[in-house]
């Protein structure tokens, strides 16, 4: 507390980030991070790019990662916005679409980023509970409100939505905007933005940080109509003009152009998911169905913050979450086959089996 401080900041209840610790030699299964790497496309871009130019700002519309992201998808290049990770796209739409009168709807086990941002921005919401199964249910959220947001797949659960209920939704909801948070959509569910064309209120967010590996270079994008995009845009441009820097609009336009890197390592990371699932399964583990590159698993007979402790003892960082219907679950990163080995033999041995 400061009386330096203007009135909003003493109300605020910052994000807190999973740890990035700063010790090598770590198996770091707790923020969701790709285990492979970049595509060596997007290094090359970035080096290429490495010189004089760095004096000169770079394109604030960044352009070629928008055309990149529009003819992957098969929308119009201003169909796209692009920011400084997801979480800026995010919070542009929670700023510029989503303060309303109505409560903005979202799930009770979700993004823990979506409470922050409407205390930052004063945008009035309420929570929707996930059903026992920990899945979102479409007609619960059939009621008066500012918008709709939620992940799909769901954070931390990994469960997905099919894209007929998505529909189903933006069929009863279309006075607000539903915002369909896609971190996570590239492991095995299927992306909304093959909606948008249909329904000018559906804004899909997206982020490079997962699935194109590349949390540390900050790019997320959204899709959705022109007139939404534009809210983003005026948003932007009264907030930074130069989201993304010289090296980031390089290496997201490479990424994205390069589909078979793409391919193959989330094909990877979905394999070791399976592998990984059966392996927790076998321990006795409650493992909800992912369609993410994490999966949401509970032990029926241990305390997930003490094995969470122990597994650090052990090397090994996972996360857990502090929260009502959820504190008994740990949510773990699916990493190369190795780590995950590791990670079994660690569980293994703290359970009490013989490895
Ligand atoms: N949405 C969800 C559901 C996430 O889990 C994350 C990662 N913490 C983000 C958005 C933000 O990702 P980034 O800012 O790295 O794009």
């Amino acid at each position: 507390m400061s009386r330096y401080w203007s009135p909003i900041v003493h109300s605020l209840t910052p994000y807190i980030p999973g740890e990035q610790p700063k010790i090598d030699r770590l198996i770091k299964l707790n923020t969701n991070e790709n285990p492979y790497g970049p595509s060596p496309r997007v290094l090359e871009a970035m080096k290429a790019e490495v010189g004089n130019t760095l004096r000169l700002y770079p394109d604030p519309n960044a352009d070629s990662f928008k055309t990149a992201v529009a003819r992957y998808y098969g929308v119009k290049p201003d169909q796209v916005f692009a920011g400084n990770g997801s979480d800026e796209v995010l919070a542009h739409a929670f700023l510029g679409l989503f303060q309303h009168r109505e409560p903005l709807l979202f799930p009770d086990i979700t993004y823990s980023f979506y409470p922050v941002y409407c205390k930052l921005y004063g945008v009035h919401y309420e929570t929707v509970s996930l059903s026992d199964t920990f899945e979102i249910i479409p007609a619960d959220y059939r009621r008066p409100n500012g918008g709709i947001i939620f992940p799909n797949p769901n954070a931390p659960t990994g469960i997905a939505l099919p894209l007929a209920a998505i529909e189903g939704l933006l069929q009863h909801n279309t006075e607000s905007v539903v915002t369909v948070d896609e971190a996570y959509v590239d492991f095995g569910s299927k992306s909304a933005i093959a909606l948008v064309d249909r329904y000018p209120n559906l804004l899909v967010i997206q982020t490079l940080s997962k699935s194109r590996a590349l949390a540390g270079l900050r790019v997320g994008f959204a899709v959705g109509h022109q007139k939404l995009i534009e809210a983003l845009e005026r948003v932007k441009n009264s907030f930074n003009s130069y989201p993304l820097d010289r090296l980031a609009i390089a290496g997201a336009t490479a990424a994205m152009e390069d589909r078979v890197y793409f391919d193959k390592t989330r094909q990877m990371i979905m394999h070791t998911r399976g592998k990984l699932t059966e392996a927790l399964s076998r321990m006795e583990f409650e493992v909800l169905p992912s369609a993410a590159n994490f999966v949401f698993a509970r032990h029926p007979a241990r305390d997930a913050e003490a094995l969470a402790a122990q597994l650090r003892e052990e090397g090994i960082i996972v996360r857990h979450f502090k929260q009502d219907r959820i504190a008994q679950f740990l949510r773990i990163t699916v990493g190369t086959d190795e780590e995950s080995a590791i990670l079994c033999r660690a569980l293994h041995r703290i359970l009490g089996h013989t490895a």
